[in-house]
């Protein structure tokens, strides 16, 4: 079968700073039928986000309690600091009721998902260049220097990661990456039985 392999979970995940939140949110705002998964992380929020949008901010013994659980699907230690995990009630809801959903994590959370969701589709974002992805770290500015050196680190070893993935999205340009990701997820709703408006205005 030359069909590419259809999921209705999408796993985005690629190296630190590559764009991922961009795109994900690219994808929010253009395609509210897409089901975008709200992480548990217990670091601080950074000016401008809000609980249960961007992430749900919790302390670490009530990441500890979603642990011990199994409230968690994944969950990782990103950058040798905080702890991040994706609720697994939602994602299971969200599939149960046939939409569309997509994970926005880490490689070490993938792998996860991977061993216990290998039904998913696994999408690994891509910069452009080693320089570019260099450039958009720096440029974000929200990092001390110790920090941006793990995550330059980080960043080699996950980019060495992109053969474990079934598709590569190259992030030139948030709006093309996105339509490139939506584009997977739409032949996956044009291939699978029809379920209800899928319009993608
Ligand atoms: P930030 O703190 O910049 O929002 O995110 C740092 C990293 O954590 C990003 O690479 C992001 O993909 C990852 N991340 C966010 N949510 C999750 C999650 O639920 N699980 C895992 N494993 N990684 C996550």
């Amino acid at each position: 079968m030359s069909e590419p392999r259809r999921s209705r979970l999408i796993v985005l995940a690629g190296p630190t700073a590559v764009g991922k939140g961009t795109v994900a949110a690219e994808v929010r705002r253009h395609h509210p039928e897409v089901w975008l998964s709200v992480s548990a992380t217990t670091r601080d929020p950074r000016p401008g986000e809000e609980n249960g949008v961007h992430y749900w901010f919790v302390s670490d013994d009530d990441f500890d309690a979603m642990i011990e659980r199994g409230d968690l699907l994944e969950w990782a230690t990103v950058h040798g600091t905080h702890r991040y995990g994706t609720p697994r009630g939602p994602v299971e809801l969200a599939l149960a009721s046939g939409h569309p959903a997509m994970l926005e994590i880490d490689l070490q959370g993938a792998r996860q998902v991977r061993r216990t969701m290998p039904e998913a589709l696994f999408v690994f974002l891509k910069p452009p260049s080693w320089e570019e992805l260099v450039r958009r770290l720096v440029g974000r500015g929200t990092e001390t220097a110790a920090q941006r050196e793990r995550r330059l680190a980080t960043a080699r070893e996950e980019l060495a990661a992109e053969s474990e993935f079934d598709v590569t999205v190259v992030n030139h340009e948030v709006h093309a990456a996105a339509d490139e990701l939506v584009a997977l997820m739409t032949f996956d709703q044009a291939s699978a039985p029809a379920r209800g408006e899928t319009t993608t205005d």
